[in-house]
């Protein structure tokens, strides 16, 4: 039975408040690495672990963090990533709500190894009550000591800030996001340099994601052979899950990475809804290719799910029915992608418009002989040619849509209508 790890607290009345978060054991961790570790043990530690990011891309953490220059001179920055722009995703709204101490001693011990005073944490404006919570958590912790300067009686000072996002989905990328920190229009750097070497003001940056960060004080207190024995070996540990779309039991689900999807979907979730079988599944958020019913037998972890021709990414799984057209899917998907594209690489804004001219005839029945082809060569012009992973995200799923349920497509184009309404 596997007992939650990063969900422990959700439900306890309180959650949110310094005091119950100590009763749980919080900020332990933090003494512990303070009192016991350099920071360069606690990246070996983490290293060790095998944590990999769980904003999506599932880059390994402790190597990240190692990245980062040594040497003195320039400040260094850790920078929370919270803006979960990825539809389906609600995973670090909940952790930031109702368990915000959890990221805080997390930042603490990263900024601690990275060698960083200050963190700013980058949260999606429309998220209020997480806003007012971390708010309340951080003055909470200025209050006792963990945060502030000489922690614990240490050397070491750390404080954090928060940054309210004004809703752009690219303001997730993580360098479109340092731009907007830093007052400028947020768009896409050119990577390398990595924001490792040179991001926030070009200094060394550390950008990690919520729910990231949240696995830090478990592995610090529990050990990297702990965290590592859950789940694959190069893709371990706790994992949260967010079930939405026509399933009977949606919500935030935390089990160990690496759980068959078909077991998420249909045992932890309910399955479909009364009467309705399952079409297909988008497994990590809409920029991750979805899955048809027949694939569902796949391992959820980074790895099990690339070599699938999907990916993790944020872990928001959409659950879609035999109710539902999937040139209409596609087509929401695509107009999202579009409207949030910030517009600096033409692939990206250019042939998303496109895109979805197309997609919105073929969906109102005026679609033409060579539609398909006409897609697929715009999937391959924006794949691979952009600055950031917004266009890649679109073409993918819009490749994978066009491979499984071509029928539809067709179906749409030769029948003139839409044959699911
Ligand atoms: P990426 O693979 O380019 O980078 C991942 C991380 O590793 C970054 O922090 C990057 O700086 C670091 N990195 C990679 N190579 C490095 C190197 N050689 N040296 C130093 N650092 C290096 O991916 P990305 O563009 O940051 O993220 C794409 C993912 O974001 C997608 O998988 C998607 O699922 C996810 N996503 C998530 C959300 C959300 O709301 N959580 C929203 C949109 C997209």
């Amino acid at each position: 039975m596997f007992e939650p790890v990063l969900l422990r607290n959700v439900d306890v009345p309180d959650g949110h408040l310094l005091a119950t978060y100590r009763a749980s054991g919080g900020y332990q961790a933090l003494a512990k690495a303070l009192d016991e570790h350099t920071p360069d043990e606690i990246i070996d530690l983490v290293k060790a672990s095998n944590l990999r990011g769980r904003g999506g891309a599932g880059f390994p953490t402790g190597l990240k963090w190692s990245f980062v220059p040594k040497r003195a001179g320039k400040p260094k920055y850790l920078c929370c990533n919270a803006d979960e722009g990825e539809p389906g995703t609600f995973k670090d709204r909940i952790i930031m709500e109702r368990d915000p101490h959890q990221l805080i001693e997390g930042m603490a011990i990263s900024a601690y190894a990275i060698g960083a005073e200050t963190a700013y944490v980058y949260i999606r404006g429309e998220y209020t009550l997480a806003i007012q919570r971390l708010e309340q958590a951080i003055a909470e912790a200025h209050a006792q000591g963990y945060l502030g300067a000489r922690i614990q009686g240490s050397d070491f000072n750390f404080v954090v800030h928060i940054h309210c996002g004004a809703g752009a989905y690219i303001c997730g990328e993580e360098t479109a996001m340092l731009d907007s920190l830093e007052g400028k229009r947020a768009q896409p750097r050119l990577k390398p340099p990595f924001p490792a070497v040179e991001g926030l003001y070009a200094s060394p940056t550390v950008v990690n994601n919520v729910e990231t960060l949240a696995c830090v004080p478990h592995i610090v207190a529990r050990g990297a052979d702990w965290f590592r024995d859950i789940g694959p070996d190069k893709s371990p540990g706790p994992k949260l899950y967010c079930l939405s779309g026509q399933v009977r039991k949606p919500g935030l689900y935390e089990l160990p990475m690496g759980i068959s999807l078909r077991e998420l979907v249909e045992d932890r979730a309910g399955g479909p809804l009364p009467g309705r079988k399952i079409k297909a599944v988008i497994p990590g958020g809409v920029s991750a290719p979805l899955i048809p019913a027949h694939g569902l037998d796949v391992g959820m972890d980074f790895d099990s799910l690339a070599a699938a021709g999907s990916m993790l990414g944020s872990a928001g799984v959409i659950v879609i029915d035999d109710s539902t057209c999937m040139v209409k899917v596609a087509t929401r998907i695509i107009e999202f992608f579009h409207h949030e594209s910030c517009g600096k690489c033409t692939p990206c804004r250019e042939g998303l418009n496109w895109v979805v001219k197309v997609l919105r005839r073929i969906e109102a029945g005026q679609g033409a002989p060579g539609d398909l082809e006409q897609l697929e060569a715009l999937c391959k012009g924006i794949f691979g040619n952009t600055f950031c992973a917004l266009g890649d995200g679109a073409a993918m799923g819009l490749r994978a849509a066009l491979v499984h349920f071509k029928h539809e497509f067709v179906a749409h184009i030769e029948e003139r209508r839409c044959p699911y309404h």
